[in-house]
């Protein structure tokens, strides 16, 4: 048992096609999960064997993604390991002398049909009816034959010869006993005529040779692996166990893109999510401790991963259960990491105009007015700006709250200026100890008076509490900021301040 939980090793195998999608980096997680679980070891390989699709910067990207979320691997790129390269591309001569050998022992045989007459043959089994799939013309060709048409220049891939009978069958460690008839598999093929392997040929091979144990990946391979099989046993090779991941779907049951908002976990991570949320939701997709428990730390999804919790049916990825897991990680945080995690945010947002780096004290005392209402930290920047900016833009009307006509506005924002200028402490409780009591003075409602207020200081209706989010602007620019405010309403400020 020991023996076996030390050599559980498995692979994120990921293609550098562009910004790693959720569900991608779900297969990881789950990958991560099961070998941190086992205490076995977790490997990245990049599948870069597809030159047309790869993408420039797309291996940063992923790397990036999965230090966010803080899924160290034990061996792959930048930290290497004994069965590196790490890079399928740097690895060509393996797959090419898997498939010579393949060929050798009858088991493959290189084929020259044309792109253009595969073009053909496909029209026609359109035309009738047919199942799709190679007709296996060049399988026929004898030893002669082929070597007559290499030497006359022809460009040649090698394909498999795939069994026309019986089945393949095997035990998916999530969907139980998968069997596939062998007959509706075509020769596939394994090495292109550039040289480079096809997926099938290139992860077979890297899975035997780097020994793994477990292969976790997406549904959307399970028609692959009965391939996969057949190469395994043609190789000599001792197959590794196979469990296939349920698919990810939208809210409205599609298949999850574009249309349900961000698809890439680079995103989520520009738009303020938390790496330990976004870990989390990740981990419930598709897999469950029991029917109830929706927040759990790294540590209690390591303790707790089990295959045997992964379900067969499809996960949904709700974006409001994300936005509510990430509100209560967001309010977990002690006010000092929260701090830090929204200062890069803001630096990132803010207007130009405002100088940077922001003053760390000041923004330390912002946060705390704010720390329970936001979802994402990319909130904060839209809910705090007014105090940063040096001259608020809105529109004079909304000084003019229900109920109130300028005259009364003005008598507000009269009053407490002068009131402010004569305060001893600018603090929370002087500030409501002056002026609470207006209300009653000016015989008007308290969302009369504060809401007046609280356009003229911050430029808007909704905004932190009153009292608090004076006490951090200031006496100075809260004072500037009503005379602004009575200018706006065309009253030129009574002079001096005080009464
Ligand atoms: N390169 C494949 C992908 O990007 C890997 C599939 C597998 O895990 O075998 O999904």
């Amino acid at each position: 048992m020991a023996k076996e939980k030390e050599n559980v090793r498995v692979r994120y195998a990921p293609s550098p096609t562009g910004s790693p999608h959720v569900g991608n980096i779900r297969t990881a997680l789950f990958n991560w999960l099961f070998a941190r679980h086992h205490g076995g070891s977790f490997i990245v390989r990049i599948e870069d064997t597809d030159v047309a699709r790869r993408v420039e910067g797309a291996v940063d990207t992923i790397l990036e993604a999965l230090r966010w979320l803080d899924m160290n691997w034990d061996e792959g790129p930048e930290v290497g390991g004994e069965h590196g390269p790490y890079f399928q591309s740097q690895r060509l001569e393996l797959y090419q002398s898997a498939a010579k050998r393949l060929v050798e022992q009858g088991d493959a045989y290189y084929c020259y049909c044309t792109p253009e007459r595969l073009e053909e043959m496909r029209a026609e089994q359109v035309k009738l009816k047919q199942p799709p799939g190679y007709d296996r013309r060049c399988r026929g060709l004898s030893a002669t034959g082929s070597l007559l048409k290499f030497i006359s220049g022809s460009r040649r891939v090698i394909r498999f010869m795939t069994p026309l009978e019986k089945q393949t069958s095997f035990t998916d460690l999530i969907r139980g006993e998968v069997t596939f008839e062998n007959a509706n598999i075509d020769d596939f093929v394994l090495l292109k005529s550039d040289g480079y392997p096809t997926y099938h040929l290139a992860s077979v091979v890297d899975d035997h040779v780097m020994a793994i144990s477990h292969v976790l990946r997406a549904e959307e391979w399970l028609s692959s692996t009965p391939r996969h099989l057949m190469l395994y046993r043609a190789l000599g090779y001792k197959p590794p166990q196979f469990a296939h991941l349920p698919m990810l779907l939208g809210t409205d049951r599609s298949k999850l893109s574009k249309r349900h908002g961000a698809v890439s976990v680079t995103e989520y991570k520009a738009q303020g999510y938390l790496a330990e949320a976004m870990l989390n939701f990740l981990s419930l997709l598709g897999w469950s401790l029991d029917d109830k428990t929706e927040i759990m730390n790294r540590q209690k999804l390591i303790d707790n991963f089990s295959l045997k919790r992964v379900s067969q049916t499809a996960a949904i990825f709700n974006r409001e259960k994300l936005d509510w897991m990430n509100g209560f990680y967001i309010r977990s945080l002690d006010i000092g990491d929260f701090t830090r995690r929204v200062i890069p945010f803001l630096e990132r947002d803010l207007s130009t105009e405002i100088k940077r780096p922001l003053p760390d004290k000041y923004v330390s005392r912002i946060t705390p007015l704010i720390h329970e209402r936001v979802k994402t930290l990319a909130d904060v920047t839209e809910l705090t700006d007014f105090f940063f900016i040096d001259e608020l833009d809105y529109k004079p009307e909304l000084l003019i709250v229900k109920k109130m006509n300028p005259d009364l506005a003005v008598k507000v924002l009269e009053t407490s200026r002068k009131r402010l200028g004569r305060l001893k402490e600018f603090d929370e409780n002087s500030l409501e100890g002056a002026l609470r009591p207006l209300t009653e003075e000016l015989e008007m409602k308290t969302g009369q008076v504060f809401g007046t207020l609280r356009v003229a200081v911050t430029g808007r209706s909704v905004a932190p509490p009153l009292f608090q989010t004076m006490a951090v602007l200031g006496r100075e620019r809260c004072l500037d900021r009503i005379k602004a405010a009575l200018r706006k309403l065309k009253v030129a400020p009574e002079e001096p301040e005080g009464e």
